[in-house]
């Protein structure tokens, strides 16, 4: 025979033991808890240093945040990538910026500062170029044109080392023109020049 007494004292137990139960669950089943816990984890910055050889500006942008392009970051890197003989912009390729973001941390320079020697051209600058300078090298149909390319130097690695990793990303074009110390990537078919 059950007193009412001892049937009270169980149900109290029983409700301790659920209580301790859910106490030790929440912090693992709260959904509060799991969105805070996430949202404090920042997400990862790419970050990008340039001078420009021909306009001497120098830019520290952030570009994109984990998976997401940051607009108005890309419309300045447009506009310091123009062609700076006309001041014409064009739409860069960001893939471009996850290129040369990769390959600086290749080179174990995650924070170098990129000497930029040419960015977007205009193919009337394009033909100006491939017409009076013939010893630079310049292509008929350069990604230059299509704001898919850049040509680049680090002032603290050899020029020949920057080509080296380049060619190992595997990302498109790498041009290597030793004679005017810089190198071109762009983010057109895998090849070499
Ligand atoms: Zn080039």
């Amino acid at each position: 025979m059950v007193t009412k007494k001892a049937r009270t004292t169980s149900r109290m137990k029983h409700f301790l033991h659920l209580a301790f139960l859910v106490l030790i669950a929440a912090p693992f089943t709260n959904p509060q808890a799991i969105v805070s816990s996430t949202s404090t984890q920042p997400e990862p910055e790419y970050r990008l240093r340039f001078f420009h050889t021909h306009t001497n500006e120098r830019i520290d942008i952030v570009y994109r945040r984990g998976d997401t392009y940051i607009p108005e970051a890309l419309h300045r890197l447009d506009y310091y990538l123009r062609d700076w003989r006309t001041g014409e912009v064009h739409h860069y390729d960001p893939r471009l910026f996850d290129l040369l973001h990769d390959l600086l941390a290749s080179v174990g320079e995650p924070n170098d500062e990129i000497d930029v020697i040419c960015g977007y051209r205009t193919p009337q600058t394009n033909e100006f170029l491939r017409t009076r300078h013939a010893h630079t090298g310049v292509a008929e149909h350069s990604l230059h044109m299509q704001a898919e390319a850049i040509d680049i130097r680090l002032s603290d690695l050899s020029t020949a080392r920057l080509r080296d990793a380049a060619l190992a990303l595997h990302r498109g074009g790498v041009g290597y023109y030793q004679a005017s110390n810089f190198v071109h990537v762009d983010v057109g078919r895998v090849r070499r020049w």
